[in-house]
């Protein structure tokens, strides 16, 4: 883990695993909220934890990126050893989980293969291999309540995940697949963790869902607005490409 200073009034940002569940830039995620933050001026920073380090559980927010087969089967074995993150989430602590990290932090996955590897079950899900890979642009509306804005993202995956009845769908699929069960659902939430299939990264895409992030880490009802038209004309692309 990076040894950084920090004062209690420091914004703690936990970037789970980057070293195995790194492969697809979500780690953007943790800039963002960094970014977001600062720009507020907020102190914020980012605490790697690596396959060398504990899992902390008092981090204010935490973020798990995508990853292979093999890479996700690391992370899962780390995490089990380690419980700090189901810890930090039973204490409400917020954790924004990315595509192979939605697998992990379910009951259990199937890899490609078709060997069973058993979650961490922080997440009330299952998942299994689908046909074929789901790749493109995705876009759902959001079930969340905070959350209006249509949610963009790429998915890339081949796992197709069913929600058991702990966990509710992140968004509605409008177009892409999503958790491709057939039901039309797209990620899970469950508590303060919320898993989603969007790369992108998702909070580049989504400004509305980091900032729902960032006031839960602060535990605050608002922040002030940021004014980023170019944040505003990347969601205005991203969401013309899942119209196409
Ligand atoms: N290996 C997993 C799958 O294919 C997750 C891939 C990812 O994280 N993009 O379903």
């Amino acid at each position: 883990m990076s040894d950084q200073k920090s004062t209690e009034s420091t914004l703690r940002i936990g970037l789970v695993l980057p070293d195995v569940m790194g492969t697809y830039g979500d780690g953007g995620n943790a800039l963002i909220l960094r970014q977001r933050a600062r720009m507020r001026g907020i102190d914020a920073e980012i605490v790697n934890i690596t396959l060398d380090d504990a899992v902390p559980e008092t981090l204010d927010v935490y973020t798990l990126g995508g990853a292979e087969d093999f890479a996700q089967r690391l992370a899962t074995r780390h995490l089990t050893r380690y419980p700090g993150l189901q810890r930090a989430a039973e204490a409400g602590r917020p954790v924004l989980a990315i595509c192979a990290a939605i697998q992990v932090l379910g009951h259990w996955y199937e890899t490609s293969a078709g060997e069973r590897v058993e979650g961490i079950s922080m997440l009330d899900v299952t998942t299994s291999p689908q046909d074929s890979r789901s790749i493109g642009e995705l876009v759902t509306a959001p079930t969340l309540d905070g959350l209006t804005a249509p949610l963009s993202g790429f998915e890339n995956h081949r796992g197709g995940t069913t929600l058991g009845p702990a966990a509710k769908p992140f968004g509605r699929v409008r177009h892409g697949v999503g958790n491709g069960v057939g039901d039309g659902t797209e990620g899970a939430v469950q508590g303060s963790v919320i898993g989603t299939y969007m790369h992108g990264p998702a909070l580049a895409r989504n400004p509305e869902l980091a900032d729902y992030l960032l006031t839960r880490a602060l535990g605050v009802d608002e922040l002030a607005p940021l004014d980023l038209p170019e944040v505003d004309r990347l969601r205005k692309e991203r969401l013309a490409a899942g119209r196409r």
